[in-house]
């Protein structure tokens, strides 16, 4: 009987996960590291594992993530030298896209404005521009960044977006790489993060990066919270270089309630809640990665590990 283990916390409080498994792949044993069988374990599911979880696995001949990300598990100098696997939703790509389109909107419409007004009981219209004047930027053209890119454009928003290779995309403006930052930057007056979290790119989110926005920029980010220098932000804020906030995912989780940005006037502050994949979507990715491997079959969604996504 094949072996997989499930490691990390969070996955051990989410029952469903092992209940899940068990359910979509009968013929194999479900284990957790600590178990006396994980050293048979060929398959690590995994999310924000302990340090100490790949000595206690050492028969592993795939490790598989259960999201998008795979930043904890690529930056993990422990992890072993083999194919590692993440998710990829549409389902998910949609629920990011309906917060980014929110965020979009409330910042190009004066929503967020038109609620601080209410508070101060003022009646001050905001300004009311079209869609197809307001440049917005999404930084990072995988999966769900394109994704995110075309409902923009759908919207008719000014759309351009920035990745590590040259891309191309129908009605969209793109830019790559070091050279292409400045000028995607430049002009971008809503700026999207939905980037992987690698070596390059931690701490983008930076005071030289926010600088060379637009007077007045919006940020939205959805990526990692290591993306985002947070006394660079709150400084642009207090500032006015950036005109307002919308972040879901922050270095330490949950945000601590002492933090700046929960009572900041110009942040929305949301519990990372972009998207939440639907856990038998996922289970049933990851059972068909344990299929093939099995099978001796190309496994899918596989991350290239020099690139760290
Ligand atoms: P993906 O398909 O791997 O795409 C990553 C994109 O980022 C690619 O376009 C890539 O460029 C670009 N990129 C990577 N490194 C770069 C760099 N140094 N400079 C410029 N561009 C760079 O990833 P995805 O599936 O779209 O997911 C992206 C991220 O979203 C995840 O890693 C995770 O951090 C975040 N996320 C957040 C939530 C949430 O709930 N908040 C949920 C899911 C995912 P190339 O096109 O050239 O490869």
């Amino acid at each position: 009987m094949p072996t997989l283990a499930v490691a990390g916390a969070y996955l051990h409080h989410k029952t469903s996960v092992e209940e899940l498994l068990r359910k979509r792949l009968p013929d194999w044993t479900i284990v957790r590291p600590g178990d006396a069988a994980a050293g048979d374990a060929c398959v690590a599911v995994c999310w924000d594992q302990p340090r100490d979880t790949w000595q206690q696995l050492p028969g592993l001949r795939m490790v598989h993530s259960i999201g998008a990300g795979v930043d904890s598990l690529v930056r993990d100098p422990g992890l072993p030298d083999v194919p590692i696997c993440r998710v990829i939703d549409q389902a998910q790509a949609r629920r990011l896209t309906e917060y980014v389109l929110w965020g979009t909107l409330t910042f190009h419409r004066g929503f967020d404005i038109a609620a601080r007004n209410q508070r101060e009981l003022l009646w001050q219209r905001p300004a009311n521009r079209a869609a197809a004047d307001v440049v917005v930027g999404v930084m990072g053209l995988g999966e769900i960044g394109a994704h995110m890119a075309r409902a923009l454009a759908a919207q008719h928003y000014n759309v351009r977006g920035w990745s590590r290779s040259p891309r191309t995309m129908d009605g969209i403006e793109t830019f790559s790489g070091a050279d292409g930052l400045g000028p995607f930057l430049q002009a971008t007056e809503v700026l999207i993060c939905v980037l992987p979290l690698t070596d390059e790119t931690e701490g983008i989110l930076s005071r030289d990066l926010l600088s060379r926005l637009a007077p007045g920029a919006k940020l939205i980010h959805v990526g990692r919270g290591p993306h985002f220098v947070e006394a660079d932000v709150l400084a642009a804020l207090e500032s006015g270089q950036l005109g307002g906030l919308l972040v879901d995912v922050f270095p330490v989780e949950p945000l601590p309630v002492d933090n700046a940005l929960w009572r900041h006037p110009k942040v929305i502050v949301t519990p990372h809640m972009a998207a939440v994949m639907p856990m038998p979507d996922v289970v049933s990715q990851i059972a068909e990665n344990c299929e093939r491997l099995l099978a001796g079959q190309p496994l899918l969604r596989t991350v290239q590990r020099a690139s760290g996504y």
